[in-house]
């Protein structure tokens, strides 16, 4: 039986074309013809002002300058999310608030983020874990009345929406990733969301601090320092590449939904059966097909489970180890049973192979495996 990887990163085939024309014309800098192309297409799919970046740590690096974070500052973020959702905010001087997830979406809600609000709150991060979409309605209702700031760090949730609001357009701010492990991608790539009332600042920001884009446009003559700012964009090449990727994306989407359908088949029945369970997904939502995550009844059913797949050159991959209880978060004055549910759920939960490369065949391969392995349990 050949292997299952848990990723193969998407190849369109239009890349190589874009590229090229990118070496013909001799404009690699960034800022230029491709990077104009991909944001508009972004803009287009959201409603948002849109800026690439070269990476979601980097689009969460931009937010947290453009909020004018530091010292003084509290940012609530999830404590079961990747290391870049705090750092981007940790670094600027602000103090972080870990909150719990809830225990079956794996994602915050108004509850887990009440209990983290303290005078000094200034933003809350929310994580739209594996594609599904956060409750933002709440939070964002939640965050206007207590005067914060909401950021979205949709790294996994380019091409979800629920009632036609795109992932990472309900806050102030919303952060895409184009890391080779996400659906689409240009290697290391990103993007930041934004609303038109904050785009001429953050603009300035993302180009070094200039308004050098303004005299692009001939808005100013010669272009200054106007901001505190760094070099965010991506080359050219790259954007060639996540153009190419963003014209395809429907395609590959297409393609993880077959699959995803096939996944919701078989794991629906092990549901059943309580061997494991699933994040839920409301109706409303229309969704990336990001990830299968899955959760098993203990620790001992998830390595097992884990293990029993590798040993059929099956690659499953385990959550986030929770950054509370992260050496890092160590340093920051946590203990691991300050948080614990998410300390619980992350121990459990194991991803599933999910992409372009696979077929539903090898759907049931996996699904075959997960069937046996947790048949004694
Ligand atoms: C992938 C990911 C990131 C980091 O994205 P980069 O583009 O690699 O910086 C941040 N947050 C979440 C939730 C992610 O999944």
């Amino acid at each position: 039986m050949s292997e299952i990887p848990f990723h193969v990163p998407y190849l369109t085939g239009d890349e190589d074309a874009y590229i090229a024309q990118v070496m013909a014309k001799g404009r690699f800098g960034g800022n230029g013809d491709f990077t104009k192309r991909a944001q508009r297409i972004l803009e287009g799919d959201s409603g948002r002002r849109v800026l690439l970046t070269t990476s979601c740590t980097a689009a969460l690096e931009l937010a947290a300058m453009a909020l004018d974070c530091g010292p003084g500052d509290e940012v609530i973020v999830p404590s079961y999310t990747f290391v870049s959702t705090a750092s981007a905010f940790l670094r600027t001087g602000a103090k972080i608030v870990f909150a719990e997830v809830d225990r079956n979406t794996l994602m915050v809600g108004v509850e887990q983020l009440a209990r983290c609000l303290t005078p000094a709150t200034k933003a809350v991060v929310v994580v739209h874990y594996a594609g599904v979409i956060a409750d933002v309605a709440g939070i964002s209702n939640w965050c206007a009345a207590e005067g914060l700031t909401l950021v979205e760090d949709a790294a996994q949730a380019y091409g979800s929406s629920v009632d036609d609001v795109v992932a990472g357009t309900t806050g102030a701010f919303g952060t895409l990733s184009f890391h080779e492990t996400k659906n689409i991608h240009c290697g290391l790539g990103g993007a930041l969301y934004l609303t038109a009332d904050r785009f001429d600042r953050v603009e300035n920001m993302w180009e070094r601090g200039t308004n050098r884009a303004k005299m692009f446009r001939g808005l100013v003559d010669k272009y200054s320092w106007v901001e505190p700012g760094s070099s965010f964009y991506p080359t050219e090449l790259q954007a060639a590449f996540l153009t190419a990727q963003l014209e395809g994306a429907a395609e590959n989407l297409r393609v993880r939904a077959a699959l995803t359908a096939a996944y919701d088949e078989r794991l629906a029945d092990l549901e059943a059966q309580q061997r494991l369970t699933q994040q839920p997904r409301e109706a409303s939502l229309s969704w990336n097909h990001h990830a299968i995550v899955c959760v098993f009844p203990s620790f001992d059913v998830t390595e097992r489970v884990r293990l029993g797949l590798k040993a059929a050159d099956i690659h499953a991959y385990i959550g986030y180890v929770p950054l509370h209880s992260s050496p890092m978060g160590a340093r920051l004055g946590y203990a691991a049973d300050d948080l614990p549910v998410t300390e619980d759920v992350a121990r459990r939960v194991l991803r599933l192979p999910l992409h372009h490369a696979m077929t539903v065949d090898d759907v049931h391969r996996v699904c075959d495996h997960i069937a046996a392995l947790t048949e004694a349990s």
